[in-house]
């Protein structure tokens, strides 16, 4: 999938290729979307919602 996350280290907004992730926070599980910057290769994640 292709998303549009924040990478802190460029400090801008970038499109990444990347996969839906189901992680628990605080006991809720929740879905993210993972990948990699395409500039720097930091990680980016993003809050798709409840799972
Ligand atoms: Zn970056």
């Amino acid at each position: 999938m292709e998303f549009e996350g924040y990478c802190v280290k460029c400090r801008s907004k970038v499109k990444v290729r990347g996969e839906e992730v189901i992680k628990e926070v605080k006991g809720t599980p929740r879905r993210f979307a993972k990948g990699n910057c395409p500039h720097c290769g930091t990680a980016v994640w993003k809050v798709l919602g409840k799972a």
